[in-house]
């Protein structure tokens, strides 16, 4: 079969948004409650497939930071803190049980306002932002053996600030273990993704949890940085760009304000010869085009064994022609909207200059819908190792695609970025796959698989990818002390 040809026509299977509400605009929610801003300004959060406007969301001031992070000081002290810790495992689990409950609403949401696959939010975001709440549910009441003969004491206020790639499952990453270790919260979720952070406000309002233990501010960038700076918050807990990172670091030195970074990434994903071909083919789709790309450990850097380089190079395309692009809610979408206008500007300009530095350029001739904001699976080869296309974090369904002889040589590449989150690693041998781990500088890699999370494994980063680990032991010691 040709590279060009496309395997299958599927017939459209949308999902249907008969059963979901929610409300045609949000205000702040503190202290348990919704509630306006101290300011009159709003902003729309548009569903990037149709560009429609679908709700209107609160652009917190200053002030109704200061006082979202009264409330939490105020819960924290009188209530959350004093609260035998088997009850506040008691209302971890509530969340969780009745974010299962209505995963199906969240996953639509989820895709209508993110513009991600259906298959994916309701695979993978909805219920893995549910095994975190579960799985924290579990600690709250056993700390003192997560951490034996050292005295976990939580710290106070934690501010979070998240990103808009994996909305609800990043402010599950920070509340659930902000929780069991007994802290209260203030979460920004980003501008263009509030939805599912605001249907989680109504899960606690449902949960009974205390008013003002976890608070959502909504708006830009500046609400972030208010959070940031406030001088009466413990912990900041931060997903998102080096750049803002940076940003951050410099902000909180010098105050006693603890802080985990989570940033950009330029993973690796390495296949050797003796790999089983077919199925690194799949991780390596997976890796790269997997929500369109929007991904922080996404394995956008290839790295294929020069014997099996054709081949590779082959049945990968082949593969991308049969990927589908489209309708975020139709169930058999693989690759659905990008999130924003702006960032959809940013992949295409990459796209130009990957093209000006002269790599080979391929994408599928797919159909794109007329409305929305869309990108083709890209694939370059033939880049040179200092190009910004190989450098630079994109993400975007961008591939870059180098060869490799030796294993020295693969791990020398691959560790020749600033970054450091993640990698991927595709051989046959046990002792290849020991020997890469020790010595690739990427805070996860994967073996024979990509893109897999669980709450009970850390994640996080080296290097400018950032310090701290969410989920698992280590998660739970960023928001305690000893
Ligand atoms: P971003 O621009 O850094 O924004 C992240 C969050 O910070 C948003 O809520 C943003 O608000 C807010 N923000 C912006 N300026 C701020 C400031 N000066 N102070 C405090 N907060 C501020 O990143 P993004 O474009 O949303 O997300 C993509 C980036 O996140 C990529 O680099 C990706 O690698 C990284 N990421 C990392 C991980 C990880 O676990 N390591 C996971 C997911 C994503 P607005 O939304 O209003 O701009
Ligand atoms: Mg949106």
């Amino acid at each position: 079969m040709s590279e060009s040809q496309a395997t299958w026509d599927l017939a459209p299977a949308p999902e249907s948004i008969g059963h979901v509400h929610w409300e045609k605009s949000y205000g702040l929610f503190i202290n348990g409650q919704f509630q306006p801003s101290s300011g009159d300004q709003t902003f729309g959060s548009i569903n990037p497939a149709t560009e429609e406007r679908i709700a209107e969301i609160t652009e917190a001031t200053d002030a109704d930071v200061d006082q979202a992070v009264k409330a939490a000081r105020n819960a924290y002290e009188k209530v959350w803190s004093k609260m035998a810790a088997r009850e506040r495992g008691k209302y971890i689990f509530r969340i969780a049980r009745l974010l299962q409950e209505k995963a199906r609403e969240f996953a639509v949401i989820e895709s209508l306002d993110g513009g991600k696959p259906i298959r994916e939010s309701r695979d993978i975001d909805i219920p893995l932002a549910a095994a975190h709440f579960f799985y924290h549910a579990g600690w709250a009441d056993k700390l003192e053996y997560a951490f034996p003969n050292r005295k976990p004491k939580s710290l106070g206020v934690a501010g979070q600030v998240i990103p808009w790639n994996f909305p609800l499952l990043m402010a599950a990453w920070k509340i659930a273990p902000a929780l069991a270790t007994g802290n209260t919260v203030v979460l920004k979720p980003a501008e263009t993704t509030s939805l599912t952070a605001l249907k989680l406000a109504e899960i606690f309002q449902q949960a009974e949890l205390p008013p003002g233990v976890v608070n959502i501010v909504t708006g830009h960038g500046s609400v972030g940085a208010a959070i940031v700076n406030h001088n009466n918050v413990n912990k900041i807990a931060f997903t998102g760009s080096t750049r803002v990172g940076k940003i951050i670091q410099k902000a909180i030195a010098g105050s006693k304000k603890r802080c985990t970074l989570e940033l950009g990434g330029k993973a690796a994903n390495i296949i050797f010869d003796d790999a089983t071909i077919d199925q690194a083919v799949e991780g390596i789709i997976n890796g790269i085009y997997f929500n369109q790309g929007h991904v922080c450990c996404a394995g956008s850097r290839l790295f294929v064994q020069e014997s099996v380089h054709d081949e590779v190079i082959h049945k990968l395309k082949h593969r991308m022609n049969s990927l589908i692009v489209g309708d975020p809610l139709d169930k058999n979408t693989d690759i659905g909207a990008i999130n924003s206008k702006d960032q959809l500007q940013t992949i295409n300009q990459y796209i130009e200059l990957g093209k000006q530095e002269g790599a080979d350029f391929y994408q599928p001739q797919c159909n794109l819908p007329a409305k929305g904001n869309w990108c083709r699976p890209t694939l370059f080869t033939d880049v040179a190792q200092s190009n910004r296309i190989v450098q630079e974090e994109i993400f975007g369904p961008v591939l870059a695609v180098q060869t490799f002889r030796t294993v020295d040589e693969v791990i020398n590449k691959a560790n020749n970025t600033p970054y450091g989150l993640s990698a991927g690693v595709w051989t046959d041998k046990g002792s290849k796959i020991f020997n890469m781990t020790s010595q690739l500088r990427a805070g996860v890699i994967w073996a024979n698989t990509y893109n897999k999370f669980d709450p009970a494994s850390p994640f996080g980063g080296y290097k400018e990818s950032g310090f701290g680990r969410e989920g698992g032991l280590h998660g739970l010691a960023g928001y305690l002390d000893f």
